[in-house]
């Protein structure tokens, strides 16, 4: 498997967490993994290849994620894709802020993961330099299949999420180090 999943570093689970909690956390889960709306933030060649993960052949509906919107605040799980300028980054920061929690962020493809071959003053090294990402996608540009492959690796994610995280000083610890409150 050649997608790379960074756990941002914190449990998914809580010590001391209650049988109804444990048993709610699982029901809450199973129906988010199969919810997810997704926010394409692409910005050139690899958003191409989003545009046939979401076309008959791969079918993203599969997985519960057809429902594309294009307002931060309906979405759960931004796809970012493309190359991202040091101009640009502070923009991406900001939709990233005005999505509503629990949120994922998934860098798709070498530029959002690295910056890629744009190995330059303008642009951003990596998305991570100013957003936490729970996914990261490999490939130049990455095919479809790999697209699904990390966001299936999203959604394994938030099945197995504590519904406590997001209050948890950990989840506030990472976001602070952001310098998201
Ligand atoms: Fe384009 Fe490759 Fe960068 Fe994707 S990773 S945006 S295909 S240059």
């Amino acid at each position: 498997h050649n997608t790379n999943v960074k756990l941002v570093d914190m449990p998914q689970g809580f010590q001391g967490e209650g049988f109804m909690t444990v048993q709610l956390s699982k029901a809450v889960g199973l129906a988010r993994k199969n919810s997810i709306w997704p926010l394409p933030f692409a910005t050139s060649c690899c958003g191409i290849e989003f545009m046939a993960t979401m076309g008959a052949t791969y079918d993203l509906s599969r997985f519960g994620s057809e429902r594309l919107a294009f307002t931060p605040r309906q979405c759960d799980m931004l796809l970012v894709m493309g190359t991202i300028s040091k101009k640009m980054a502070p923009v991406l920061r900001q939709v990233y802020i005005q999505m509503a929690e629990p949120r994922w962020v998934v860098a798709v493809g070498a530029c959002a993961s690295s910056g890629g071959i744009f190995d330059t003053y303008s642009v951003l090294q990596g998305i991570d330099q100013v957003i936490p990402v729970d996914v990261y996608v490999p490939g130049c540009p990455p095919r479809p299949e790999a697209i699904i492959d990390g966001i299936m690796r999203v959604q394994d994610l938030v099945e197995t999420e504590s519904i406590r995280r997001r209050q948890s000083p950990e989840y506030q610890e990472l976001l602070n180090s952001y310098g998201i409150s």
